[in-house]
């Protein structure tokens, strides 16, 4: 099967320079060739985004969040085979995947009330003078997303962008590449104009060629970190609006007095769901004083999970490799593998579940974004110290905090470095209208991804002052 790219409302195939073979991490069963844009794919996708553009950005938003409507109805009724898609790429749990896609449906409500948040404002600000803002859509947009959540990542940027009346070209991750496909018949489906969104298939060569373009006028980015880094550089040397989401190494803190079997199915179902490929999974826990009762029922909970039963696989072999050997470090430095992930021999990319305890602060498992389904622990015996370790990492996206004390809640949510703070919650996802988005070297530029700051993102405003002359004596007027 051929992996292609959608342009102009339908498939577009040419045979390109450069193909990709896809296995799926589950079972290594091949599932098809992946076409890399070549030049002509390129400028077909730019071309007809802009020509669409020309009528799509003068429809009223009333009129343009019509097809998300009935888009949203579509992917319900075909859910099964959207999740099926992302599982057979991605090597996510069927329930994984539909719950992703699920997340990504409340973007698409949250694009369809648009006409209830658009408005903008007016205000007479002197006598006879009148301030009024609108906002109006940018142009063509891009976004470029990461193979961990095939549909979600994606539904975070484009319904809301085609829904502020831009035309939209998606990148996906080569690694995870068909179900934006599905998403595109879908919207077409839905009554979508041609060339509204447009997906175009390929990797660092072709981010770099939207990038540079200066037809292409904004662009979102989710992905690891020195690559957003780079994109958002390069974006915005180029001119465009971009924002850049990276990766993470969320800290949960958990003092003695959290509730014990709560807690440990939480951090483990954190630690370990998507088979810790999860911008918020756990990575470090931080034990505050004496918490062994907690880390027994953790490790208890770890070793009842089962590789492609109950834990997802791992995206590529290479990454899977990548996983084992920070395993084998972790364990020859010293540190216990309390639970040990490694071996597992069924076919496909696994890893099991690992806990690693005793880790010095500052070691590689500590501080490095490993993305496996691998908790580190590290025991402290304040909170201070904990947070001092969590406000040490240079990334910033989530932060959790298990406790039955509101203070110490408190305490916590005031001075972690995060953008997301979860109390007794291990994945703290805002959800709709609340936005996504980290901190420090977890997002490179302004504003959050999805809410309201989606909105900002994806507009610019243009303010208009209006003074009228003092009414006419005519007659007619009383
Ligand atoms: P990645 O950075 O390797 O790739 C992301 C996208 O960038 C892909 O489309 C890829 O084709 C492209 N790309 C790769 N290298 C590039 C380069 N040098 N120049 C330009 N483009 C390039 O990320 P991934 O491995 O696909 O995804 C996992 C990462 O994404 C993790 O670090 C995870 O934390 C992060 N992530 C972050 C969030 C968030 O919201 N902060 C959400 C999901 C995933």
């Amino acid at each position: 099967m051929n992996i292609t790219h959608w342009i102009d409302g339908k498939q577009y195939e040419s045979i390109p320079p450069r193909t990709r073979t896809l296995y799926s991490p589950r079972d290594g069963a091949s599932l098809g060739t992946l076409f890399l844009a070549d030049e002509t794919a390129c400028e077909l996708a730019i071309l007809s985004a802009q020509r669409a553009f020309e009528t799509w950005s003068k429809v009223p938003v009333k009129e343009r969040v019509q097809p998300l409507f009935r888009f949203k109805q579509l992917c319900e009724q075909h859910l099964d085979d959207l999740a099926e898609s992302v599982s057979k790429e991605s090597g996510k749990l069927p329930a994984e995947a539909r719950a992703g896609i699920e997340k990504g449906l409340e973007c698409v409500e949250f694009a369809t009330s648009l006409p209830q948040l658009l408005p903008g404002q007016l205000l007479e600000v002197s006598r006879g003078v009148d301030c009024q803002s609108r906002s109006f859509p940018l142009g063509v947009c891009a976004g470029i997303t990461p193979f961990n959540f095939p549909a979600m990542v994606p539904l975070w940027m484009f319904p809301l962008s085609i829904a502020c009346g831009n035309t939209f070209i998606l990148k996906p991750s080569e690694q995870v590449p068909s179900t934006p496909l599905l998403l595109a018949e879908l919207l077409a489906e839905a009554g979508l104009p041609p060339g509204v969104f447009n997906v175009l298939q390929g990797d660092r060569e072709i981010v770099e060629r939207l990038l540079d373009d200066p037809r292409i006028v904004a662009a979102a980015f989710v992905g690891s970190s020195p690559v957003a880094r780079a994109v958002q550089e390069r974006g915005t040397l180029a001119g465009k609006r971009t924002l850049a989401l990276g990766g993470a190494k969320n800290h949960l803190i958990v003092v003695p007095d959290a509730t014990i079997s709560l807690t440990a199915k939480n951090v483990v179902a954190s630690a370990t769901g998507c088979a810790g490929q999860r911008c918020m999974a756990a990575s470090v826990l931080l034990a505050v004083g004496d918490c062994e009762e907690i880390l027994a029922a953790i490790e208890a909970e770890m070793k009842l999970l089962v590789p492609g039963e109950s834990l997802g696989a791992i995206i590529s072999l290479a990454a899977k490799e990548r996983i084992v050997g920070y395993l084998d470090r972790a364990e020859a430095s010293g540190a216990q593998l309390r639970v040990d992930g490694r071996g597992i021999t069924r076919p496909g990319n696994y890893v099991g579940p690992s806990l690693i305890d005793h880790v010095t602060p500052g070691s590689p498992w500590a501080t490095d974004e490993i993305f496996g389904p691998v908790l580190t622990v590290l025991r402290v015996k304040t909170l201070d110290e904990a947070l001092a370790i969590e406000n040490a990492s240079p990334f910033g996206n989530a932060c959790s905090i298990y406790t039955t004390s509101g203070q110490v809640a408190r305490y916590v949510e005031e001075r972690a470095s995060a953008g997301m703070i979860g109390v007794n919650i291990g994945v703290p996802v805002p959800r709709e209208p609340f936005g996504f988005g980290g901190w420090n070297a977890s997002r490179f530029g302004m504003g959050d991804i999805t809410g309201t700051d989606g909105i900002r993102f994806w507009t610019k405003t243009k303010k208009t002052t209006t003074k009228w002359s003092s009414p006419a004596k005519e007659s007619w007027m009383s």
